[in-house]
């Protein structure tokens, strides 16, 4: 398994490989970028096959947080960190104790939260051997909410330009994870906003039920969803949703959602644009849950700046789409050399 030459290596600043055999763990803790700040990001429990799946994973979200972070121009850098999820029977609790050693270890450089298969239980439990954590249960709360009102505005912003409208009434938008945590609270703006919602999940009882609520179409079958004729595909389920199969079957003419890291690979985002469909890259349109996590690390970070911050999402969201327009170029290159440019800048005004 290489690691510098690692094609996500991307000159992160720290990795540590972190073991307990006592406790079954072991992490891979992955600093991109501290040029603005502690790098922040969450922590990732995973079933995954190798240590080099596992090391892929963290390379890729960890320079996605520093991304993230630096496009909501937030004063903190970019990291995250996966725990491969032992075989069998293991002591949770005693688990992610033994990832709070390993984080301390790093002295502040990475503050971790909690990412899929991790709760804020557990990082009550990472908390009693260090205090770089956030996303505790008496904390700034579930991120969820925050992170859906930032989706509904970017979807806003993005059906101003693709559709030419001023408001979401009558438009057709497809989510995918409707019922997820993200997908309900943005299921209900966009009802309440009078736009017209084809839900699907794989949880099919509350589908049903979130689609009563709404008067919203359900799409049985989950995969179907990438047929369907919409304005809008919104994905707040999984990542790589945006891949050869599914491509060619979009009718939309906008993808925008929750997800993480949405196009299977980056040429995907070029795709998009020969088919005429505007894309929102992923890590601008979602931050809102990362805005709302820094109340727990600065009190001047209240609901007021947050809100502040959630309009600035939007505007940046629509320059990125605007320039991606005029220069016929894919959106998701105008955010990531936007992201580098500003990391480059922030790597300089430290060494300073
Ligand atoms: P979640 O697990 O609560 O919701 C995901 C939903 O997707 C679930 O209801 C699940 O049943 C459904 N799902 C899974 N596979 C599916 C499939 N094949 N087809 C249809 N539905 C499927 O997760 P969440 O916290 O709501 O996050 C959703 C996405 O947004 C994730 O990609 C996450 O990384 C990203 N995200 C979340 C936040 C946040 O604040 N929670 C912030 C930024 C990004």
């Amino acid at each position: 398994m290489s690691v510098f030459e690692h094609p996500a290596f991307d000159d992160h600043e720290k990795i540590l490989f972190a073991a307990d055999p006592e406790t079954g763990l072991k992490a891979i803790l992955a600093v991109h970028s501290t040029a603005r700040g502690p790098a922040v990001g969450g922590c990732r429990m995973w079933s995954y096959a190798s240590s080099a799946e596992a090391l892929t994973d963290v390379l890729r979200l960890s320079q996605g947080m520093s991304y993230k972070n630096i496009m909501a121009d937030l004063p903190i850098g970019g990291g995250k960190s996966v725990i491969m999820r032992p075989e069998g029977e293991f002591d949770r609790e005693a688990l992610f104790e033994a990832f709070g050693r390993a984080l301390e270890s790093l002295n502040g450089a990475y503050i971790s939260a909690e990412d899929v298969g991790v709760s804020p239980a557990d990082m009550v439990s990472a908390r009693r051997a260090t205090r770089h954590v956030v996303g505790l249960p008496d904390g700034t709360g579930d991120p969820s909410p925050v992170t859906a009102r930032g989706v509904f505005m970017g979807i806003q912003a993005c059906v101003e330009r693709g559709l030419g409208k001023a408001d979401l009434n009558g438009v057709r938008i497809a989510v995918q994870g409707a019922t997820g945590h993200v997908g309900a609270y943005l299921c209900r703006h966009l009802a309440e906003a009078g736009a017209e919602l084809f839900l699907t999940d794989i949880k099919a009882d509350p589908l049903e039920a979130l689609a009563r609520e709404l008067g919203a179409q359900v799409v049985t079958d989950p995969n179907a969803i990438y047929d369907v004729d919409a304005d809008v595909f919104a994905p707040c389920a999984l990542g790589a949703v945006i891949n050869p199969s599914t491509i060619g079957r979009l009718k939309v003419k906008i993808v925008a959602g929750a997800a993480n890291n949405q196009l299977e690979t980056r040429d995907m985002g070029k795709a998009l644009m020969e088919r005429g469909i505007l894309y929102a890259p992923d890590y601008v349109i979602n931050a809102g849950g990362i805005i709302n996590v820094m109340g727990e690390l600065d009190a001047r970070f209240d609901a007021k700046w947050v809100s502040g911050k959630l309009e600035t999402l939007k505007s940046t969201l629509g320059e990125i789409i605007d320039t991606a327009a005029s220069q016929s170029r894919p959106a998701n290159q105008i955010a990531d050399e936007l992201a580098r440019e500003r990391l480059s800048e922030a790597a300089l005004a430290k060494a300073a």
